[in-house]
């Protein structure tokens, strides 16, 4: 059984190379949940809707967020009756998050994610890391903001001075699947707001330290491909670098990939992980991305 920890950006892009190359009722996918919250009044869980779309062949590649072939009718609506959207929801993806909000009146969000899974024929497990509501602030040098207002409203542009967020408990479904998985794939996400919190929850990191465990570079020599990764890192004091990745996986990584341009940072990084390879993680095309899920797998 394997086990990806994954964001909405970097990861989905490697589950698209997963699901063609192993049994997707072996795969499972524990989600990041710290940016979930209330919007237009529809609880949005971005990352995992990403994950939904991602497995179902329905994601938007060309923003990572919501569905392919949408249309904004809705929003533009509410934006002639006044009301300032934070997020640009489209119609088809709007209807999957207030199916999701009636559906939280009665059920856990693991439920919830459950029954739209099933109702989008996804094979694989799919799974929230928390049930718990998260909180997050960014505080930057133009004041503390949420997360949302600092990568919409302010298009990631102030300096970071910290990413606060509160811990919240691991699902038992995610502890006992992590406990039984054989192998557990870190994606290239986020390392700050997207895998931390998962891996920060209590009880992970133990399970962690005694699985064999991959892990993906989300950064390529001294940047981030998409996002503001590198800014967390910098206000959390990591180099932004393969190593400052490493760093923040290091009690647990068994196996950490990089990319085949980063042969520089290979013997640094191997002074504390045990294993690392240099590939093409640049995940561009379905042969890039099944090239570097076959060699994760080592099938
Ligand atoms: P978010 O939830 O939208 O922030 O997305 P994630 O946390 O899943 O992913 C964001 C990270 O994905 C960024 O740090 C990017 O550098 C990384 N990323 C995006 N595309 C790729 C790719 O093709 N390869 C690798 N290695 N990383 C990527």
């Amino acid at each position: 059984m394997i086990t990806v920890l994954s964001g909405g950006t970097g990861t989905p892009k490697l589950l698209q190379g997963i699901k063609e190359v192993i049994n997707p009722e072996e795969l499972n996918i524990v989600v990041n949940t710290l940016e979930n919250n209330y919007f237009s009044g529809i609880y949005v869980a971005a990352d995992i809707d990403t994950v939904l779309y991602t497995m179902s062949d329905l994601i938007n590649e060309d923003t990572w967020y919501g569905r392919k072939d949408d249309t904004f009718h809705t929003h533009d609506e509410l934006k002639k009756l006044g009301f300032d959207e934070t997020l640009r929801i489209g119609d088809k993806d709007r209807a999957l998050k207030i199916h999701k909000t009636l559906l939280m009146e009665e059920y856990s969000l693991t439920k919830c994610v459950k029954i739209q899974k099933e109702v989008l024929n996804i094979k694989a497990n799919i799974l929230p890391m928390s049930n718990c509501q998260s909180e997050v602030t960014i505080k930057t040098d133009r004041g503390t903001m949420s997360f949302h207002d600092f990568l919409i409203r302010e298009s990631s542009q102030p300096k970071v001075l910290d990413v606060i967020y509160r811990e919240v408990e691991a699902t038992n479904e995610v502890l006992e699947t992590l406990e039984n998985s054989d192998h557990i794939i870190i994606g290239p996400s986020n390392p700050i707001t997207s895998i931390n919190p998962i891996i920060s929850m209590p009880g992970i990191k133990k399970i962690l330290k005694k699985s064999y465990v991959t892990g993906v570079s989300p950064i390529i020599g001294e940047n981030a491909i998409s996002g503001p990764a590198s800014k967390f890192m910098k206000a959390k004091g990591y180099e932004i670098s393969p190593i400052g990745v490493a760093k923040i996986y290091e009690d647990f990584l068994d196996h950490y990939i990089i990319n085949t341009t980063d042969n520089k940072y290979n013997s640094s990084i191997k002074e504390f992980i045990e294993k690392v390879s240099t590939e093409n993680i640049i995940m561009k095309t379905l042969e890039d991305k099944i090239n570097l899920a076959r060699m994760i797998l080592n099938e």
